[in-house]
């Protein structure tokens, strides 16, 4: 994921994305992220933290956290939702059978996600 995104997630969401030490998944789950921490950062604390997310096995997935025990169903629920999410650009995708990965029609043949997007798009 680009710095500037991260660096995004940890200026809106401090409570929640603040001591962010990893993050490795492409920036079309972005948007996962940035409902996530809308919704994790809602209401009185104390506020779950998240210092790892990571693309795992295809899906977005999270370690090193601290979460309040009701969250846990929103991170399961991201996590699930990212498995129809193309991991690039944002856009509907679906698992890829053999190469565990999500992608979209456009990005089927894309095999990494991080490190070939350029920054700034949608
Ligand atoms: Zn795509």
């Amino acid at each position: 994921m680009d710095v500037s995104l991260v660096e995004s997630l940890r200026e809106r969401y401090p409570q929640v994305f603040g001591e962010l030490t990893r993050a490795e998944a492409g920036n079309g789950w972005y948007s996962l992220l940035d409902r996530l921490g809308a919704e994790l950062s809602s209401g009185p604390g104390p506020y779950s933290s998240i210092r790892l997310f990571k693309e795992k096995f295809g899906e977005l997935r999270f370690g090193k956290v601290s979460v309040r025990p009701e969250h846990w169903q929103l991170l399961d629920r991201v996590t699930e939702q990212s498995r129809s999410v193309c991991e690039i650009c944002g856009a509907k995708g679906a698992m890829q059978p053999r190469a565990v990965r999500v992608r979209c029609p456009g990005h089927a043949q894309v095999e990494h996600a991080d490190g070939r997007v350029s920054s700034g798009g949608g």
